[in-house]
């Protein structure tokens, strides 16, 4: 039987914007270059998930490609570009939705609705605020169009916050604390019921939200830094604190944020995942676990491949011994009930 489930991340709409031809067609009738497409969501089981719009860096000039072996962080990206990238992928949700192939979701009770009427539940999310002016402007219109979800960065610097570049072995204790510009839109968007993932962000500014925001602390696609020592892992105190707010965290399925020994490779085993998954129980509860596979975002176990491989890490829960009850909430309860206490 096909358990339903919520995933937590994935970089999809980016790679829509990308593609050549009709992009809501190409979802909506399946698209074999990309990890998620409608038909192969609905055959693995997929109810709905967080879909960022991630604003890319600059492309192939010298000074925009970061050296990543030496943890260097990309560039920042202007307002102007990160705006025109950010309308594209909306855009492209919305026509989907208009054709049918998902409903954007703002609140728990349309995520329960979408899956009544077995439609594909996308909230929308930015995974960096560059789009987002200081006047906040852009986050009023993008509110409007359904934005529920927001990550301060992604693994660069921004007017609100640091990322944490891609290093390994390293923890995020790498650079500054929110701006008072970030400490600003973590009030805002706690009060318009958008959530704030801490993914991405270096520790500086985790104990900024941590500090400021009065909803639970959530890490939409991380793992467990005490097996794999990655910069983008959350570490024991990060743990400690997420659970204290009652808050969640999303295992992300990329082999270099999974690995022991930080390597990007294909050939990693799903028991892997377990083991973070295992870890993650530990620490933060029944209730603090989820999924946030990063799908179309990162190299992915070979036994995973795309979202139709989702139902072989909920089987080898099963198989671990989990019962039948919190593979359910991990798989898709814990997320619809994080949702409705951090947007409504
Ligand atoms: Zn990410």
């Amino acid at each position: 039987m096909t358990i339903p489930f919520f995933d937590g991340h994935n970089d999809t709409l980016l790679k829509l914007m990308e593609a050549k031809g009709d992009r809501a067609t190409l979802f909506i009738e399946g698209m074999p270059e990309v990890d998620i497409d409608l038909p192969r969501a609905k055959a693995a089981g997929m109810a709905g998930g967080f879909f960022a719009m991630f604003p890319p860096p600059l492309k192939d000039t010298v000074a925009t490609t970061p050296n990543y072996s030496k943890g260097e962080l990309p560039p920042e990206l202007g307002l102007a570009d990160a705006q025109a990238s950010t309308m594209a992928m909306m855009g492209c949700a919305l026509q989907i939705e208009r054709a049918g192939g998902m409903a954007i979701c703002r609140s728990a009770a349309e995520i329960d609705a979408a899956g009544e009427s077995g439609t594909l539940a996308a909230v929308l999310h930015i995974e960096g605020a560059e789009a987002i002016d200081t006047d906040f402007n852009a986050l009023e219109v993008l509110y409007a169009a359904g934005l529920r979800s927001i990550g301060l960065v992604w693994s660069r610097a921004n007017t609100y916050a640091s990322g944490v570049p891609f290093r390994f072995p390293s923890d995020a204790e790498i650079g500054p604390g929110l701006s008072d510009a970030g400490k600003a839109l973590v009030r805002s968007c706690n009060g318009m019921g958008v959530m704030i993932d801490l993914s991405h962000l270096n520790a500086a500014g985790f104990r900024d939200v941590a500090a400021i925001s009065d909803k639970p602390l959530v890490a939409t696609h991380s793992n467990v830094h005490a097996i794999c020592a990655h910069s983008r892992n959350l570490m024991a105190w990060q743990l400690a604190a997420i659970a204290e707010s009652g808050g969640i965290v999303g295992v992300n399925y990329a082999t270099g944020f999974l690995r022991p020994d930080g390597q990007w490779l294909k050939n990693t085993e799903i028991e892997i995942m377990v083991r973070h998954v295992d870890a993650l129980v530990a620490a933060l509860g029944e209730d603090g676990v989820a999924l946030g596979s990063d799908f179309d975002g990162a190299m992915l176990p070979a036994p995973i491949g795309d979202v139709t491989g989702v139902p072989k890490l909920l089987q080898a829960l099963l198989d671990k011994g989990y019962g039948d009850e919190l593979v359910r909430k991990i798989a898709m309860d814990n997320w619809r009930n994080m949702i409705a206490r951090t947007i409504g």
